[in-house]
């Protein structure tokens, strides 16, 4: 099996001091992970929780006799005791965002009102500007190929439709187009399948340890915005230094990196009275002390066509989190008029173009849900 990954904006797989010196699986596959964690949740199934206890693999009592069980997540990735089931491995590392030398060496953005800023090294692209693929190898180690490769094609169909591949995408890195090849046919994603087999693990592993307050798919909203940008319009984004040789290598490759212009706009702004009013800042966009994970990701903007761009904003809103549906409102208000794109990319836009994809049909969904999708398993037919 072929796996092809086709960077629209840098991917980010972590490395040596600070620099994505190669492609790392690791990082790959710990993301891979995060976003079938995300799915197995969302659809009633335990998922162990990397920052959380307990974790696989918990021992239960069968009758007289005790035997070890892990979750849906660790019998696909693997736990202490039981192998992943597949491995993956990239014969080519890709080109740099631009040439990166060493971890000081990074591109800082720093929008208006903000001291510090955000600091981006390179990330890694596909050789061929006209085709940027990352190609690599799938190869399942245990009985089953198919069912196997059908429980990575979905999650990965997922991310390359709504969401982001890789570490740090909530700095807008890992926008790909991730397909799984048998030759010069594409295995598909057979959602069918995918939601029988995790009902089958779901029944075997019914005794592993559970977790709340992790992400899970049904809490997630999923958003795409497009704009018809021309010339260098990149050069108005607040917070990019347009002389910055290394940022033009950058966007030289079709992407620019607008996150920290748009979340400076939602943290700091004006858009979202509800999150200031309740101090929830940290929790949703992230914080550096305590340690806290953003849980609203901005893509970097990436060309479709020759002239029109996309964004992606998506993320988890917690279902316990007491003003989630005013959280939601104020976030599809202020990202789906100019306003905010306006200040944030230096635009005159009079209208923003977007999708919008939340379970369970809010009128905030656009193109408006002619279905009902109360379950998400429908959620995630209606995604892929
Ligand atoms: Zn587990």
């Amino acid at each position: 099996m072929e796996i092809r990954l086709k960077t629209l904006t840098p991917l980010w797989t972590g490395g040596v001091d600070g620099t994505c010196d190669r492609l790392h699986e690791t990082g790959i596959i710990g993301s891979l992970r995060w976003w079938y964690e995300v799915i197995v949740r969302g659809l009633g199934g335990m998922a162990c929780h990397a920052v959380s206890d307990p974790r696989c693999p918990t021992k239960v009592k069968v009758g007289t006799s005790e035997k070890q069980v892990w979750c849906v997540a660790c019998d696909l990735f693997g736990c202490t005791g039981w192998g992943r089931r597949f491995r993956l491995r990239f014969a080519e590392d890709g080109v740099q965002g631009y040439a990166q030398r060493d971890q000081r060496d990074q591109i800082n953005v720093r929008p208006s009102g903000r001291n510090r800023g955000w600091y981006y090294g390179a990330g890694r692209l596909g050789n061929d500007p006209a085709n940027p693929e990352l190609r690599g190898q799938l190869i399942v180690l245990r009985e089953d190929q198919g069912a196997v490769i059908n429980q990575l094609t979905v999650p990965l169909a997922l991310v390359a439709a709504w969401g982001g591949l890789g570490a740090r995408t909530q700095h807008g890195f890992g926008v790909v187009r991730a397909t799984v090849w048998e030759g010069s046919q594409q295995c598909a994603a057979d959602l069918d399948r995918f939601l029988s087999y995790i009902e089958a693990k779901k029944a075997e592993h019914a005794n592993a340890p559970n977790v709340s307050a992790a992400p899970r798919l049904d809490e997630f909203f999923f958003s795409r915005f497009r704009f018809a940008l021309t010339g260098e319009w990149w050069k108005h984004v607040d917070g990019l230094r347009t002389g910055d040789g290394r940022l033009r290598a950058w966007v030289s490759k079709h992407s620019v990196p607008v996150a920290p212009a748009v979340k400076n706009q939602l943290r700091f702004g004006a858009f979202l009275p509800t999150v200031r009013s309740n101090r929830i800042e940290n929790d949703l966009f992230g914080s550096l002390s305590p340690r806290q994970a953003a849980k609203i990701h901005v893509s970097s903007a990436y060309l479709l066509d020759d002239k029109t761009w996309e964004v992606r904003v998506w993320g988890w809103i917690p279902g316990s989190l007491q003003q989630r549906e005013q959280v939601l409102n104020e976030l599809h208000a202020a990202l789906t008029k100019p306003p905010l794109w306006n200040q944030a990319l230096g635009t005159t836009l009079s209208h923003v173009d977007y999708e919008w994809k939340e379970q369970g049909n809010p009128p905030r969904c656009q193109p408006p849900c002619l279905e009902p999708c109360t379950t998400t398993a429908e959620f995630l037919r209606r995604l892929l």
